[in-house]
């Protein structure tokens, strides 16, 4: 299958193109014809399977008719985070390169004025997150009637996050012909409810079953004291030489902490969660795509949604106590058939955790112990403090100590003249 047989136009096909893209992936190629005739859909697409194409390429076909400037937008996508609405965003922007339609993105945490300037000069397709949208829409700053295409993006993790009264609002200011793509990882009965109310005879379209792990991702699990969880990791790191690591830790706290921590070990590191500011989010994500940080430490909440190209590796430093989180956070890696590892370090109160994420995914998750971190059984107290300087004594042959001075040059060397610009390294 290419995309050529999908039925898009030579605009789109030079903008995939261009992207690198040969075939593709399966939830593109059933959503795109489906959409382009005008279905509504009911698609079941985790993170990573091309989902963001699948909808943002026949919306762009669709509403294209040549003279673009149209001033009221025709359509909307809705995103539980900023993060996806930027990255979101972006696609429009790289498939659309060639049309001449207008997006904007608006979501919280940033100033509504530039905002509302940016929806007065007209858009065509608006990203947005559903509480800033409403903000705007009450301000009269939009108007949302001339909507011919609603997307829910990630739709079971806006409900997840409470937003359903504020998706309520936004749908009673839509027209009530038009066009409706959900999108979903997951079909709880609360996706079905919301799909009942907002679907005309809609297309199902399921991609990978729930609740699996893509075939392109190795898992692994390493059984560790707690309080040798971060020298195994800047072990791991360093003598990986890895550049591109995705960590989650359960708390923003913890997330700070790891991050401090790393950085001492030389390895360039950036957190985010909910308690950053937009600013440091976007900067911190930035710095890891562009490779400028090696260890981007999140939270949940901060990664929900996080398309980073290609990830290579993705750490469970901590376990999440619901299993679902675990199948939400190793899909950051493996992405579009591209290979990835996902580790989890496991202290011993979390091999409970670990049960519980194979009995959802039912496969087993094999438990490893790495030489020289053998579990004594002691897991200790939660890190509280950073580790006393001189940390040399005792414990000979982790690599990383070995290896510190040699990483401290190359972090050193790495770092971006604008470095404090760029990172948002704790300030703790
Ligand atoms: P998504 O599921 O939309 O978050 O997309 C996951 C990743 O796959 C993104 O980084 C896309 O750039 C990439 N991608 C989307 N479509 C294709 C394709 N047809 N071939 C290769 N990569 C793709």
């Amino acid at each position: 299958m290419s995309f050529e047989n999908l039925g898009l136009k030579a605009e789109l096909l030079r903008a995939i193109a261009a992207q690198g893209y040969t075939s593709p992936t399966p939830i593109q190629t059933q959503a795109i014809p489906v959409v382009l005739e005008g279905h509504d859909v009911l698609a079941g697409a985790q993170t990573g399977t091309g989902k963001t194409a699948a909808f943002t390429l026949p919306l762009l076909q669709l509403l294209d008719d040549g003279t673009g400037g149209h001033r009221h937008p025709r359509a909307l996508i809705l995103t539980p985070t900023r993060e996806l609405a930027a990255q979101v965003a972006e696609s429009v922007a790289t498939y659309g390169s060639h049309l001449k339609l207008r997006h904007a993105v608006v979501f919280g945490g940033v100033g509504i004025n530039p905002q509302i300037d940016k929806l007065r000069r007209g858009v065509d397709i608006l990203v947005a997150t559903p509480g800033r949208l409403l903000d705007l829409a009450n301000q009269r700053a939009v108007d949302l009637r001339h909507v011919q295409v609603l997307v829910l993006d990630e739709a079971d993790r806006m409900l997840d996050m409470g937003f359903i009264h504020d998706i309520r609002k936004v749908l009673a200011l839509l027209p009530g012909r038009r066009q409706n793509l959900l999108f979903s990882a997951t079909y709880s009965d609360e996706i079905k409810r919301l799909a009942d109310k907002l679907l005309r005879e809609p297309v199902l379209i399921e991609v990978a079953r729930r609740n699996t792990t893509a075939e392109t991702v190795t898992q692994a699990a390493y059984r560790v004291d707690r309080k040798r969880k971060r020298e195994l990791l800047a072990s791991l790191i360093l003598k990986g030489d890895w550049h591109q690591v995705l960590v989650f830790t359960r708390t923003k706290h913890g997330a700070n902490r790891l991050a401090e921590q790393l950085e001492k070990d030389g390895i360039t590191t950036a957190a985010i969660h909910g308690n950053k500011s937009q600013s440091a989010r976007t900067n911190a994500l930035a710095g890891f795509k562009s490779g400028q940080i090696q260890a981007l430490i999140a939270t949940d909440i901060a990664a929900r949604g996080l398309d980073i190209d290609r990830l290579p590796h993705v750490v469970n430093y901590e376990l999440p106590n619901v299993p679902e989180d675990y199948v939400h956070r190793i899909g950051r890696t493996g992405r579009a058939g591209e290979n990835g590892v996902a580790l989890s370090l496991v202290s011993g109160d979390e091999v409970a955790y670990v049960k519980g994420i194979e009995r959802l995914l039912k496969r087993a998750l094999p438990m490893e112990i790495v030489a020289g971190f053998e579990p004594t059984g002691d897991d200790g107290p939660i890190e509280d403090r950073p580790p006393r300087p001189g940390n040399g004594r005792g414990r000979p042959g982790q690599g990383h100590n070995r290896n510190r001075p040699g990483h401290q040059d190359k972090a050193g060397n790495r770092k971006p003249r604008n470095a404090n610009r760029s990172r948002t390294a704790p300030s703790r």
